[in-house]
């Protein structure tokens, strides 16, 4: 930081060696200044970059569900996942498992996640109505 508040003096500097006739002096500066110019920028684009990438975070974590074993993204429209826990605890990443017949699979940390008999099975298929017998008007 320090570096470049000295820098920001510069701009005055430049417009002094120019009133002095000292252009050749106040070009090498002006240079220096084009540099520091397009490293703010690129500093500007990369925490722009960072920022974004902890609002998305953010955003994922608000709909991420934990079935006890593995992440799920919630979003209204739609359920995503599985996603791997220990792929995602430990280094944040979203990490879809392979599902096989008796459990879910990372390929990158290669955990294996045993299928629960119940918890996350999502009942589709609503209770049948028991349908009434028909009134029976004479028995
Ligand atoms: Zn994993």
């Amino acid at each position: 930081m320090g570096k470049r508040n000295i820098h920001a003096t510069n701009f005055r500097k430049v417009l002094e060696l120019f009133n002095e006739n000292r252009g050749q002096e106040a070009e090498k500066l002006l240079k220096i200044i084009q540099e520091d110019y397009l490293d703010l920028y690129n500093e500007n684009k990369e925490l722009r970059t960072q920022i974004k990438e902890v609002a998305d975070i953010l955003d994922l974590a608000e709909c991420m569900e934990f079935d006890g074993q593995k992440y799920w993204i919630n979003e209204d429209v739609e359920k995503t996942g599985p996603y791997c826990q220990v792929c995602y605890d430990r280094d944040g990443v979203l990490i879809r498992l392979q599902e096989r017949s008796k459990h879910w699979e990372c390929y990158s940390c290669q955990n294996m996640f045993v299928k629960m008999p119940t918890g996350n099975v999502i009942h589709k298929s609503r209770p049948k109505k028991e349908s009434k017998p028909p009134l029976r008007l004479f028995s």
